[in-house]
């Protein structure tokens, strides 16, 4: 089946067959009608809430239907189902070993790398974002994993996937991806060679900007290697947000259409503006690795960023509060459209984040696209 019919019918309820979408099921206990069944259980059944009753069960299938995954983990956050990749993804031995991470990686994982990762005797090392397969010169030095995220944070730099897998499987590193602006559905990283997608499923997944949730998803031994780790650290969320969650899923198809359209027609709005002098967005011919993301990419969400000519920081601040319909707000892939001043948060170690003026990122929500070039329009008045 091809991926919208995957997003609609998996994780459909299969214990009460008259209802299209699945209890909410509020439990810790199950009880067992005697001890043999309570420990042996035949056929195995479900026995505790931890191992995820419903929805969490449907929810996990419905985003394995998404990346043809063989087991996906589900996270309190977006930030921890990127930490729970990486804690798994980690070889049992890693004390004296790299990580190489993307240089425009996501900045509280990078907090985690930098904080965290020494604690296992490892230490973070930032790599370009568009290195390719030439990160294999990197892996002449034992290396725990590697870390992509494509495209970037605030940024935008679209990384060579397969290449960076192919490189990594050939020395026997695993990867992982922080593949939130895809959401799993504009591209499939596992298909594309890596071990671990992770993804912020507050994002585009939830599409509602009410709860915070995130996923792990793997094949194969990655898989085996997730679900025990994924038991061994005991993660679990609310019934009630994976409800809200596999109800964000069945529609994220035709929402990151609409946004992602909305947003490509801003984002040529903006770069023809006589005030921006650069737009960040990876489906315009001008960004350069356009060629890259449409070898990879099948569609363009709507988060993306753009450069004022010759502005500083606080003047592109005075402009996003200048905005009525675009909001000032963290986070992105809600229904509503935001703005973000970015230059308070751009940290970069590897290559120098260099611009003509302060960067703004816009998540283009799902609102008439002419009122919102208008609202922009305005406020670069
Ligand atoms: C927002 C975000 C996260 C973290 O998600 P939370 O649910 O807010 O913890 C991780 N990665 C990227 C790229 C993000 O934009």
């Amino acid at each position: 089946m091809k991926r919208d019919t995957r997003l609609i019918h998996s994780g459909q309820p299969r214990r009460s067959d008259d209802l299209v979408n699945p209890p909410v099921e509020r439990a810790s206990t199950v009880v067992a009608p005697s001890t043999a069944e309570l420990y042996n259980p035949t056929p195995p059944r479900r026995h505790y809430g931890r191992g995820g009753l419903s929805p969490n069960t449907e929810l996990r299938e419905a985003i394995a239907g998404l990346y043809e995954a063989d087991h996906v983990a589900l996270a309190p956050s977006g930030l921890a189902s990127v930490i729970l990749a990486l804690r798994t993804a980690l070889p049992d031995t890693p004390a004296g070993m790299q990580a190489l991470i993307t240089d425009s990686a996501y900045g509280p994982v990078r907090r985690f790398c930098d904080e965290e990762l020494p604690r296992y005797g490892v230490t973070p090392v930032y790599y370009d974002p568009r290195l390719g397969g030439e990160i294999a010169t990197l892996l002449d030095t034992p290396t725990a994993l590697i870390l992509l995220e494509s495209p970037g944070s605030l940024t935008f730099e679209v990384q060579d996937i397969p290449a960076i897998a192919a490189a990594a499987r050939k020395a026997g590193v695993a990867t992982v991806i922080d593949d939130t602006w895809s959401a799993g559905i504009l591209m499939n990283p596992l298909e594309l060679g890596v071990d671990y997608a992770a993804q912020a499923l507050t994002k585009y997944a939830g599409g509602h900007s009410d709860f915070l949730m995130g996923s792990v998803a793997a094949k194969d031994e990655a898989a085996v290697r997730l679900k025990t780790k994924d038991v061994l650290f005991g993660g679990h969320v609310s019934p009630d947000d994976a409800y809200l969650c596999l109800r964000g899923l069945r529609t994220l198809s035709l929402r990151i259409e609409r946004s992602g359209a909305s947003g490509l027609a801003i984002a040529k709005a903006l770069e023809a503006h006589p005030k921006v002098s650069r737009v960040l967005h990876p489906g315009l011919e001008s960004h350069p690795d356009h060629a890259l993301f449409k070898n990879q990419f099948n569609g363009v969400s709507g988060c993306f960023a753009f450069v004022l000519d010759g502005v500083e920081a606080r003047e592109s601040e005075a402009m996003a509060e200048a905005c009525d319909l675009f909001r000032l707000g963290f986070s992105w892939g809600g229904y509503e459209s935001l703005i973000l001043p970015c230059d308070r948060q751009i940290r970069r170690t590897a290559v120098d984040w260099k611009a003509e003026g302060a960067l703004l990122r816009l998540s283009v929500g799902l609102e008439d696209a002419d009122d919102l070039w208008a609202d922009l329009a305005q406020a670069l008045g």
